[in-house]
């Protein structure tokens, strides 16, 4: 497939505003695509680049961008910069440059699919000094040969935002329809392998083996999410539930073979690295080969120390052995996945908690098995007390679902809501914030496309305003008076006192009284609250159930 043509298909795409259309538009193209463009074509047109199970990363951001752009243009960094900053959009910014620009060569390359895929492996293998110039180096050379349009999809592939709202859910049920297989077999086997890619090219091989497709050790599944609810809620609709607590820290999963360990953040990076003493007690603690999921906490004196501590451990790369004496981590296990070469994800979770029992001597989780609020309540209390967040009440008889925020596990914690948000925009402080950015705007995602949803200025100390100016600063896009649009990458806990219906914002809803909590550093954009249980929240605020 010519890069052309998929810039086409994308072009449609982003006109199509049904969901059916869409979907019949993406099962039209997959027949006819060969086995090597299958896989890359279903991940592009969700806006990824690699499977979600990788842990490469393009590493492009906005400056990368403008010079490769602005080399091929033959024009200056800050004028790209200023394109971009009145359209708002990086790819349409592209596409009107590259239109304007005097053909100065006439030896270009036409691009196909699988072409420039090759080329993004290596701008994510460029590695050590001098991987800034190699990553524009191979940049220019893709926009030195991209027509307008392509440009449009090759800026936003490489910012890993398509914009055409094609999301996990369209492009799996396009891959069932397409192949004419059961849409819940692509899904069983998307959960399993985590590459709608590679299930796409599964579906068309060999169909019958959708079924079969387990999890593989040192290819992380996404994590199975919690949604807030209440104890009460959760007792009446399944009678007996399991109680444990929930412990802040962070969440990892752990894969072992024989002696070989790995371990993954909840963006599923590779943090085998920064966790060697995570690494060493559960590999000392099972003879077994495992997939476990759990949470790494941070201790001091036998008390749970905050989350802080826990993430800076997962973000150090180097002096781990001198951060190591600080800070001690262990792991706090709740979950199984994979058994001595059997996958456990559809097993009802009270044989997984059975089997984790089994396979592992230590550092499995307290848990208790309840059919009574009373009792329910003062494990809560219980938990509080001994300085944990609060507790997850889990449902025995469901299977492991990944990536899915269900009400399979819900959280139960004090103090005010909080969501989990997308920040994809700030307008400039004025005053004591003048020269950072005094306020943020946030999205809820849906389908792949982020809607916006309100914005915080509330709660953010002077201190913390100058470590998200850092954290920003190089993510901004766009900028059109006070406000700049952000590359979406990072996600904010905010606190609120009640969800609105609101005309202003994108998504429908508005937040009251929002507050800065802290920034999710575990969490990606992906991970975002969504739409559909934001409107959720908003019906069982209506409903009042959503107090304790
Ligand atoms: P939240 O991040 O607020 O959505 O809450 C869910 C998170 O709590 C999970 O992703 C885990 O990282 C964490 N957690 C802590 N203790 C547990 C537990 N016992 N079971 C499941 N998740 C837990």
């Amino acid at each position: 497939m010519q890069f052309l043509e998929f810039a086409r298909v994308c072009e449609r795409l982003e006109g199509t505003p049904g969901r059916l259309d869409m979907i019949e538009q993406v099962a039209a193209v997959l027949p006819g695509l060969d086995d090597e463009e299958l896989p890359v074509f279903v991940r592009f047109v969700m806006g990824r680049v690699f499977p979600d199970w990788s842990s490469k990363k393009l590493g492009v951001g906005p400056n990368l961008l403008y010079d490769a752009v602005a080399y091929v243009v033959g024009t200056k960094r800050e004028t790209v910069r200023e394109a971009i900053n009145t359209t708002g959009d990086a790819g349409l910014a592209v596409e009107a440059l590259l239109a304007k620009k005097e053909q100065t060569s006439f030896f270009t390359e036409e691009l196909d699919l699988t072409g420039v895929y090759r080329e993004f492996e290596r701008i994510a293998a460029a590695e050590g000094q001098r991987s800034q110039r190699e990553k524009l180096r191979v940049a220019q050379w893709l926009f030195g040969n991209a027509l307008p349009l392509e440009g449009r999809y090759l800026a936003r592939l490489m910012l890993e935002e398509l914009r055409i709202g094609v999301g996990e859910g369209n492009v799996r049920d396009a891959v069932a329809k397409a192949f004419e297989v059961d849409v819940r077999l692509v899904e069983h086997a998307h959960q399993a392998m985590n590459d709608l890619g590679a299930v796409a090219l599964l579906a068309r091989r060999d169909p019958d083996a959708l079924s079969r497709v387990t999890i593989e050790p040192f290819r992380p599944v996404k994590m199975m999410l919690a949604q807030a609810g209440t104890i009460a809620a959760q007792i009446e609709d399944h009678g007996e539930v399991a109680v444990e607590y929930k412990y802040d820290g962070s969440r990892f999963q752990f894969h072992k073979v024989g002696g070989v360990c790995r371990i993954y953040s909840r963006r599923l990076e590779d943090v085998t690295e920064s966790l060697p003493d995570i690494v060493t007690l559960l590999r000392e603690a099972t003879d077994h080969d495992v997939i476990l999921d759990g949470e790494a906490v941070a201790v001091r004196d036998g008390r749970p120390m905050p989350f802080q501590y826990v993430i800076r451990r997962f973000r150090r790369k180097h002096e781990v052995d001198a951060m190591m004496e600080k800070i001690e981590l262990v792991p706090r296990v709740f979950d199984i996945l994979y058994l001595d070469g059997e996958t456990l994800m559809d097993r009802p979770f009270s044989e997984r908690r059975k089997a984790l029992e089994g396979a592992l001597r230590e550092h499995v989780t307290s848990q208790f098995r309840v059919t009574d609020a009373a009792a329910a309540e003062s494990i809560y209390a219980a938990a509080l007390d001994l300085g944990h967040e609060g507790v997850m009440v889990k449902v025995l008889d469901a299977p492991y679902t990944p990536g899915v925020r269900g009400r399979i596990w819900v959280k139960v914690k004090p103090g005010v809501e909080t969501l989990d948000l997308a920040v994809v925009g700030a307008e400039w402080g004025e005053g004591r914030r003048a020269g950072t950015f005094g306020s943020f705007l946030l999205a809820v995602q849906d389908q792949g496309r982020l809607l916006t949803v309100g914005k915080v200025a509330t709660g953010i100390t002077d201190e913390m305003l100058a470590e998200l100016y850092a954290l920003f600063k190089d993510r901004v896009i766009a900028r059109s008076g006070k406000e700049v649009t952000l590359e979406p990458e990072v996600v904010f806990e905010v606190g609120y006192s009640e969800i609105q219906t609101s005309p202003n914002y994108e998504s429908g809803y508005a937040l009251r009284f929002p507050r800065f909590v802290r920034v999710r550093e575990d969490k990606s954009v992906d991970e975002a609250e969504t739409l559909d249980s934001l409107a959720e929240r908003y019906g069982r605020q209506r409903n009042g159930q959503e107090s304790l």
